[in-house]
């Protein structure tokens, strides 16, 4: 019988910090796809591939973080989930909180969430506040709400989502049988680069700032190396690129419009120490890279998670791409979440044809 995944913690309880007899909310995700694009391969002269985390159960990577988050909730008498979102965190608290009986509060910037999001979240059942304001606003209102009532915050400064999160890193390494030379992912709140900088250097027997305790010292390394984390920020919200928060981010990468990161000191730490670097990509860049992923590599992905293929291109014409290396690229979220910036101006008013196959073979030039 085929092996069935089964949830990140289950899969890798020896490098988290669950127990054996620890309650486990899962819902499977994890063991995402690793995609060798050829295509993209050839436009950057480097050996390219694909982590899609578009796959997890929810759509996106923040499954890996909420199955951690929700099964440590799980071991105390909290009956409250609460988390700022800019939609996929939300979408994924809603549905672990589901999965787990737990109430789930979400704190939104109003107006500024994919519709495919913002749908999850209501079909889950999560009790929703739209703020006048951006992230950053809401991740202060909910930090301060948590702090005063019996209510667990589940957003990426809970460290416990940074711990699941570096299990795609681990995966990576499984997959390849060695870290790769360099990965490449999109950076907002800046979580997930500090989660994979830590799940990559575990992996080797190393710890980082993020770890939350020293047990890959003391176990058997799988990697030989750790990769080069290069960062990529949308134009308009780049504070890691700037060196100072941006008090009105703006792109169309809604996932990534964030002026002030929580994990901002993980993710220079994870620069500098990897010898690599954090830069930022205009929107039509992103665009134009969710247009290669979908049409050259069968990959359809959200705004967000296209500026780590985006920032790629961009470093392959600036020469900084060494020829023949080892390239992940994570895609962070699924395209179906945000059809209407995917489509843009599409017309999508097909004029009808007769039922016939020969009038079908007329408008495929057959
Ligand atoms: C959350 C998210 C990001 C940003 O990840 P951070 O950990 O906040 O840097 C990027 N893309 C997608 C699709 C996301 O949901």
């Amino acid at each position: 019988m085929a092996h069935q995944w089964r949830g990140i913690i289950a899969e890798y309880r020896d490098r988290l910090p669950f127990g054996d007899d620890d309650p486990v909310v899962s819902l499977g995700e994890g063991g995402t796809p690793l995609v060798y694009a050829r295509a993209i391969s050839q436009r950057v002269g480097a050996d390219v591939h694909i982590k899609v985390e578009g796959a997890n159960p929810t759509g996106s990577f923040k499954d890996r973080g909420m199955t951690t988050a929700i099964s440590q909730v799980k071991q105390s008498d909290v009956q409250v989930v609460a988390c700022a979102s800019t939609g996929n965190t939300s979408a994924s608290a809603a549905a672990y909180a589901v999965a787990a009986g737990l109430t789930c509060a979400v704190i939104l910037p109003a107006g500024k969430i994919a519709a495919g999001k913002l749908a999850q979240a209501i079909v889950h059942g999560a009790q929703l506040v739209a703020v006048d304001g951006n992230f950053d606003d809401c991740l202060r209102i909910v930090r301060e709400l948590t702090d005063e009532h019996p209510v667990a915050l589940v957003n990426s400064v809970n460290p416990y989502r940074l711990q699941g999160q570096k299990t795609a890193a681990f995966e990576i390494v499984d997959a390849l049988g060695d870290a790769p030379d360099i990965h490449v992912l999109p950076v907002g709140n800046a979580g997930n680069i500090s989660a994979y900088w830590m799940g990559y250097n575990e992996y080797a027997g190393k710890t980082t700032l993020a770890s939350m305790d020293d047990s890959a010292l003391h176990m058997e390394p799988v990697a030989t190396k750790v990769p080069q984390m290069w960062g990529v920020q949308a134009w308009g919200a780049a504070p890691l690129v700037l060196g100072h928060v941006v008090d009105n981010p703006e792109t169309i990468a809604t996932a990534i419009r964030i002026g002030n990161p929580a994990s901002w000191k993980y993710a220079e730490a994870a620069r500098d120490d990897s010898r690599g670097w954090i830069d930022r990509v205009t929107d039509e860049q992103i665009l134009q890279a969710q247009k290669i992923l979908a049409a050259e590599a069968g990959i359809f992905v959200e705004p967000a998670s296209a500026a780590s293929v985006a920032g790629l291109i961009q470093a392959a014409e600036q020469g900084k791409v060494p020829e023949g290396a080892t390239i992940v690229c994570t895609v962070t979220g699924n395209g179906l979440k945000d059809t209407a910036t995917a489509l843009g101006d599409v017309d999508l008013d097909f004029t009808p044809i007769e039922p016939t196959t020969a009038a079908a073979m007329e408008v495929l030039g057959l």
